[in-house]
């Protein structure tokens, strides 16, 4: 909740909007449209708990903005979820879309609830109610949701199947990430993490990096981190590293990452091992903590939890040389000017996560179409869009001398600015008259 003294994370975020403007001749009814959320729905879903209760729990979506497309947006459970939260993350989609230049607007959703204390049946209940909330609200053609924290794919097919027979047709283009037997598609499971990964081996390729001489820290260690930090250990970069909601392990040499990954599966628990096959022995590693992990001496720092983990609080003992946004919204605007004036390169978050929603993109095209792509082909569309957004983004940066967020900012601005323009503004207008 915002104070005084503390912006709203949404009015933080569309803070960002003022500074990119800067850098474009984008009309300013175009900065006026985007500060205002077009669309939002706030529902109470009831749910029957398996001890007979009744619960009521507080469910969100916004629609930011549809000049490009349908909107999209991943749906949250969070118990830290509210109507502030949700605006800033359509607004993030909105910007994300434009920056890898998908023909979708932006929009999220939430539900109020620490979705860990419900039983799976209560989870099913819970998303199908959603759902039945927001079945109008929703569409294939008009607002596409996908999964964010603490939703997979399993969440998304109960969605999906719970609006099929709401409107008794067979819709999987109303949903993404669903499992693969119910329309999803090969590659988006790891998608978010990936399309982070192609960013770093285009910033390796810029930098000249040897990938065995970078340190890597990941906080968050779900879908997305744990995704990053696969492929970064794969290609020889030491993740020395890691943390989930409990707090961190440090190990200078690096971990092996596919153990970790496989105890955390196993156990739900991030533990420091090494995996022989299923045999897995504990490894020595310091137990830090998640305000730790973000101050050591590593190479590269990839937030990849929650929103303003790196504020004006700890932004100045920031010793990472790069810090690469898989979350939405880790570095507070005020922190983003002192990583700035220290040297610090953000891969800004509507850029570095948006393997996610390319992949989304990619899976409603094919349940569209009613066929299917091989892995191979989303992996190399999606490399090629991720190296040829990261590129143009990294360029603007240099030629303009401003930091990578207000390059990327700059780059979505256009293309929803040619969006808006294109229906006309004022400018038009008057000249008509
Ligand atoms: P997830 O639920 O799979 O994983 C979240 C991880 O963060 C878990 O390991 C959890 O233990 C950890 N965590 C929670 N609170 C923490 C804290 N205070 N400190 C450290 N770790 C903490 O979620 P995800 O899908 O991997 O999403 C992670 C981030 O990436 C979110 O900001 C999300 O909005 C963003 N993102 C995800 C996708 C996607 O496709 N999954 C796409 C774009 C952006």
């Amino acid at each position: 909740m915002a104070t005084d003294f503390e912006p709203s994370i949404f009015q933080d975020a569309i803070a960002r909007l003022d500074e990119a403007a800067k850098y474009t001749d984008v009309d300013p009814e175009v900065i006026e449209q985007l500060r205002h959320p077009m669309a939002m729905l706030l529902v109470s879903v009831p749910v029957r708990m398996d001890d007979g209760s009744l619960k009521i729990f507080s469910g969100y979506r916004v629609q930011h903005n549809n000049d490009r497309g349908p909107t999209k947006g991943g749906i949250r459970f969070h118990p830290d979820v509210d109507v502030d939260e949700v605006k800033a993350l359509a607004f993030w989609m909105t910007c994300k879309c434009a920056v890898v230049g998908l023909p979708f607007g932006g929009a999220k959703g939430g539900v109020t609830v620490n979705a860990k204390e419900l039983s799976k049946l209560e989870l099913e209940r819970l998303s199908r109610g959603f759902i039945r909330e927001m079945a109008d609200f929703i569409g294939p053609e008009s607002d596409i949701p996908a999964p964010d924290v603490y939703t997979n794919a399993m969440v998304m097919g109960w969605m999906m199947d719970e609006y099929s027979m709401i409107h008794r047709r067979h819709t999987p283009a109303v949903i993404t990430g669903k499992p693969l037997a119910l329309g999803g598609s090969v590659g988006r499971d790891d998608a978010t993490g990936r399309g982070a990964y192609y960013c770093i081996k285009e910033l390796e390729a810029r930098r000249q990096w040897d990938p065995k001489d970078i340190r890597v820290a990941v906080q968050g260690f779900g879908n997305a981190g744990q995704s990053v930090a696969r492929l970064l250990h794969a290609d020889g970069y030491h993740l020395v590293a890691i943390s989930d909601s409990r707090g961190g392990i440090y190990k200078p040499e690096g971990f092996d990452i596919p153990s970790l990954i496989y105890m955390k599966n196993e156990s739900r628990k991030l533990q420091a091992v090494y995996c022989d096959g299923s045999v897995c022995e504990a490894v020595d590693a310091h137990v830090i903590t998640n305000e730790e992990l973000l101050e050591l001496e590593v190479d590269v720092l990839i937030p990849a939890a929650l929103e303003n983990q790196i504020t004006h609080e700890n932004a100045e003992r920031i010793k990472a040389h790069v810090v690469v946004e898989v979350a939405n919204g880790p570095v507070s605007s005020e922190a983003d000017e002192t990583l700035l004036a220290d040297g610090v390169l953000v891969v800004p978050d509507i850029l570095a996560n948006a393997g996610g929603v390319t992949v989304s993109y990619f899976e409603w095209v094919q349940n569209r179409a009613g066929y299917y792509w091989q892995e191979e082909e989303v992996h190399s569309r999606l490399r090629e869009i991720m190296a040829r957004e990261f590129n143009a983004i990294y360029d603007a940066m240099h030629e303009r001398r401003i930091s990578m967020r207000t390059a990327a900012y700059a780059h979505a601005l256009r293309r929803l600015g040619e969006a808006v323009e294109a229906q006309g503004t004022q400018r038009f207008f008057e000249d008509a008259l």
